[in-house]
């Protein structure tokens, strides 16, 4: 998808600091990080968010959270625990319109969720 800042990462057009990557998703670090550990897990088709999943998606978002779950236990999370966030839309905040799950952790994290 044109002027979208992660397929633009994704195609590679834009550098970013990969931690993972297959045929369906890439993981990279986040360029502001709020926690120790702060990455932006997403598939590598364009879509827009969570409110805009299609049914077909199932295997796909399936995937993503295993590999979410895989990826945390690599970064030394599991046992702490962590958070998986995604924001969608104006009252979600969410300033990237390609579908992401922030993985964040290595610190206890607030009680809010804002
Ligand atoms: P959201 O607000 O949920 O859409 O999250 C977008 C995230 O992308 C924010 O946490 C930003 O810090 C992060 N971000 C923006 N530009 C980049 C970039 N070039 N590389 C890595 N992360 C980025
Ligand atoms: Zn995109």
């Amino acid at each position: 998808m044109k002027n979208c800042l992660f397929c633009s990462i994704i195609n590679q057009q834009i550098p970013a600091a990969v931690v993972y990557e297959d045929e369906f998703m890439l993981v990279i670090k986040d360029i502001n990080p709020q926690a120790p550990v702060h990455l932006l897990c997403m598939p590598k088709t364009h879509i827009t968010g969570l409110d805009t999943l299609k049914e077909n998606d199932a295997v796909l978002i399936g995937h993503i959270m295993l590999k979410i779950s895989e990826i945390a236990k690599q970064q030394g999370l599991a046992e702490a625990g962590y958070r998986v966030i995604s924001n969608v839309g104006q009252n979600g905040r969410q300033s990237v319109r390609h579908l992401h799950f922030h993985l964040v952790g290595g610190r206890e994290l607030s009680e809010t969720l804002g």
